[in-house]
């Protein structure tokens, strides 16, 4: 049968973009289609807004460490409107390149929604059919709100990028990812942020030790963070309340007691998003947020693109179901990258989409490693991890575990009393480092490098014959002797 195309791409993100350029440049005749901008979620509405986020609001600590290393800094006002300008000038760019990059390839682009027909048949929104002998479905996720109701009245993480003004203070809910990320870039740019984490620990999985230091730091720099409290209610709050809102606290703020008759509730009307929103917490407690973030996750982006009526089974949380080499159940049907719901990281979905061409287009059958992916968490510190939690590592086998935590020399100098970690989980039995966990500023920096070693299967006593080079920080990975424990 001939086919319009030996591959279909469904998703400009950076999973479906790299495996459609790496088959085209097998000599295959490739198409792809992207309803939204080039580049998708890292691009357009993630990982590279976010960091450059990430740097804007690191500024603001740098003022006063800057006077105590003898500047003569003065802190100034952040512009939101000059920063976001600037912003999506880089994200105009950036798309551009992406653009840019499939058309050298060869890769035809059809701007618009695709959805699939049949096992090898593309339908677009105009109605027309292609046809392909392969279809690639990387389409990714989208955030999710909380199923109550009003939910609409809060913001996600996409809509953060395109805030026309930055709000006087925020309540996120949420202890992943990206709940604390923008917890601490929001703060760093001088919005009041209070955050609500269910758990008991924000950054469920991740490390303990490392987690409740990142918990430790957020809350030193001034984020109000509450565990074990949930949102039960939220209404648009009336203007009188809203004008005497500072979501800090100081009326009936999260960290001041409430009186029980205090009856916002008489001053919040059912309304639209935009204006202040009046919450109220599982502990009882209410306040007026000039906006709330629900950082609830993220679902696969499969509905409505018709795969369950072609046999392409679909999982609990909505992901599409692939087996190790990204093959869905119908044969010409494979998918990569976030949903798939295996990792949801850029790098791994790039991962996933070679690993796809070499198996289709190049005859070698490659399934992804998902195994000791290290990433990092943009809060202030960072966390950079690899492999497993001292927790989970324990319940695997008999371990030693080697971690410090102590001020570094370029705060400290500042006066400050920021504390860093350094841990590294060891098998008794085999010496190989089973996980390295870091919360530092750069700590993704230093978590690229380290996971080299750890890949590899380094031991414990590699890193010990490796030369320290100081003075720096992560300098205490290669010379701590004596176990902090052992389990
Ligand atoms: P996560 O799954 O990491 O976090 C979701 C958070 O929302 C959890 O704390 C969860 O609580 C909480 N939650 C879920 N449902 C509710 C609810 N109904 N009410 C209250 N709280 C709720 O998702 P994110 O959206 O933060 O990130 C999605 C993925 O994106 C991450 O897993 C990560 O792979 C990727 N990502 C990676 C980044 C990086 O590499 N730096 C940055 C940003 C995202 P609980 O823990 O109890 O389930």
């Amino acid at each position: 049968m001939k086919f319009d195309y030996d591959l279909f791409v469904i998703g400009g993100g950076s999973g479906g973009v790299r495996a459609a350029r790496m088959a085209a440049a097998e000599g295959a005749k490739v198409g792809l289609a992207e309803e939204s901008r080039m580049g998708g979620t890292c691009v357009i509405r993630g990982c590279v807004p976010k960091k450059l986020m990430v740097f804007a609001s690191s500024y603001r600590e740098g003022f006063a460490e800057a006077r105590a290393y003898g500047w003569d800094a003065q802190e100034g006002d952040f512009h939101w409107d000059r920063f976001s300008g600037h912003l999506n000038k880089e994200l105009d760019r950036l798309e551009q390149v992406y653009r840019n990059l499939l058309d050298g390839s060869g890769v035809e682009i059809i701007d618009s929604r695709a959805v699939v027909e049949d096992a090898h048949t593309v339908k677009f929104a105009n109605g027309v059919t292609k046809t392909a002998k392969h279809i690639l479905v990387a389409t990714g996720g989208r955030p999710v709100r909380p199923d109550m109701p009003n939910a609409h009245l809060g913001i996600v993480s996409d809509d953060i990028f395109h805030l026309p003004e930055l709000p006087k203070s925020i309540l996120i809910v949420g202890g992943g990812y990206i709940a604390c990320e923008f917890a601490c870039i929001l703060n760093g740019l001088g919005v009041a942020v209070t955050q609500f984490y269910r758990g008991a620990q924000i950054l469920r999985g991740f490390d303990d030790e490392a987690r409740g230091l990142v918990a430790e730091m957020m809350r030193s720099s001034g984020i109000d963070l509450h565990v074990g409290t949930n949102i039960v209610d939220l209404a648009t709050a009336d203007s009188a309340h809203a004008a005497s809102s500072t979501g800090t606290g100081a009326d009936v703020g999260m960290g001041a007691p409430v009186e029980p008759d205090k009856a916002l509730h008489a001053k919040v009307t059912r309304g639209t998003p935009g204006k202040p929103v009046w919450v109220k917490a599982t502990n009882g407690r209410e306040d007026v947020f000039d906006q709330v973030l629900f950082a609830t996750g993220r679902e696969p982006n499969t509905h409505g693109m018709g795969l369950e009526k072609i046999g392409v089974e679909i999982g609990r949380r909505g992901e599409i179901v692939v087996d190790a080499y990204s093959q869905t159940g119908v044969p010409s049907i494979y998918a990569i990258g976030d949903v798939t719901n295996r990792l949801q990281l850029t790098p791994v979905a790039i991962r996933e989409g070679m690993a796809f061409v070499e198996t289709v287009f190049k005859g070698n059958p490659t399934a992804p490693d998902h195994d000791l992916v290290p990433s990092a968490i943009f809060t202030q510190p960072e966390m950079g991890t690899i492999g497993l939690t001292e927790e989970a590592a324990r319940d695997q086998e008999e371990i030693e575990v080697y971690c410090t935590s102590f001020r570094p020399m370029q705060q400290a100098f500042a006066g400050k009393s920021d504390r860093v970690l350094m841990k590294l989980v060891v098998s008794k039995a085999t010496r190989k480092i089973l996980g390295c966990h870091i919360v530092a500023p750069q700590a993704g920096e230093m978590i690229q490098l380290a996971g080299i070693a750890i890949k590899m299967g380094a031991t414990k006593e590699d890193f010990d014959r490796t030369v320290a080079v100081h003075p720096t920080m992560s300098e205490e990975l290669v010379t701590m002797r004596t176990p902090t424990r052992t389990a």
